[in-house]
């Protein structure tokens, strides 16, 4: 096998889509020229150039030793895994999360704005009673004078002119008060309108949020019935295995979320690694209760049928 001048080793490789891509019969010469590379972006690339470059192999075989019927399990383990954190992210995520949120803050200042109106129409009653409070007595001497008047109670002319006058300010004073009244009583039918508005507007929101937290409530007690059945599932299977697989599997999941992949087709399914021809040499020649790993994403690897061996 030929090698370049890091001591990476250069074989045929194929990233394995089936596109061609690729398919690279690797040479010195073709590399050092930079042709038949894989795309520099290809994660294969990647993942094979990380642990070639580091002089390691692309799959370890551990000390430990497990049942492979054992080994098997784990594959169901990692996939409860991945449906509960795929459950918990959307069960975090719902969209109706966001939208009771948007609606809760409108609810919120649409109560802040009837309190300002509310406020108004307070203060414009206040200011109607007062002008009420201006215009009654107003309005008594008024009748007053022209009842003193009519009734010829005021005889002197001085005292006829004294009253005429009055009566002339004081319908002057009245019809001012009169039109502050009307203009004061407008005002808080057009502020109670306002105010009626808000009250309809907040209760379409309460309503609109009424029906999306029923919708989300439903929608999160499906995803905990899901997590039950899944924590249920998960125990029964860890039951069956031996602590030092699990406890591996656990310390692995702690870092990837799962802590076991299939190996299929020569691939690891969990980080996408194709291993090279070496790597698999050395799983074929391991007995099944040999525990192997990936030597990229650290995975127990699980083999089966499908593994390509
Ligand atoms: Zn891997």
């Amino acid at each position: 096998m030929p090698t370049n001048s890091a001591g990476l080793s250069l074989r045929p490789f194929s990233c394995g889509s089936g596109r061609g891509c690729c398919t690279v019969p690797l040479s010195q010469n073709a590399d050092q020229r930079g042709e038949n590379r894989t795309p520099s972006n290809h994660p294969i690339r990647t993942a094979v150039r990380r642990a070639g470059s580091a002089g390691v192999p692309s799959a370890r075989i551990t000390s430990m030793q497990a049942d492979p019927a054992a080994q098997a399990l784990l594959l169901q383990i990692a996939d409860i895994d991945t449906q509960t954190r795929q459950a918990t992210t959307r069960k975090r995520t719902l969209p109706e999360h966001e939208q009771l949120a948007d609606l809760n803050q409108r609810r919120q200042q649409q109560g802040e704005q009837q309190v300002v109106v509310r406020t108004r129409v307070e203060d414009a009653e206040t200011a109607l009673e007062r002008v009420e409070a201006d215009l009654a007595p107003a309005k008594a001497r008024l009748t007053r004078n022209e009842q003193r008047l009519d009734d010829g109670l005021v005889s002197d002319p001085r005292s006829i002119k004294a009253t005429q006058d009055e009566i002339a300010h004081l319908k002057e004073r009245i019809d001012n008060l009169e039109e502050q009244e009307l203009e004061i009583m407008q005002r808080i039918e057009d502020e109670n309108a306002r105010l009626a508005e808000l009250v309809a507007t907040r209760s379409a929101i309460e309503d609109e949020m009424r029906t999306l937290l029923a919708s989300r409530n439903a929608t999160v007690a499906e995803i905990d019935q899901a997590l039950q059945t899944y924590a249920t599932q998960r125990a029964a299977l860890v039951a069956k295995m031996p602590t030092d697989l699990m406890a591996l599997y656990h310390k692995i999941a702690e870092r990837l979320d799962t802590g076991a992949a299939l190996l299929k087709a020569r691939r690891c399914t969990g980080c996408g690694l194709l291993l090279d021809a070496s790597a698999m040499a050395r799983i074929v020649a391991a007995v099944p209760a040999e525990v192997v790993r990936c030597e990229e994403c650290g995975r127990i690897l699980v083999r089966t049928a499908e593994s390509g061996l």
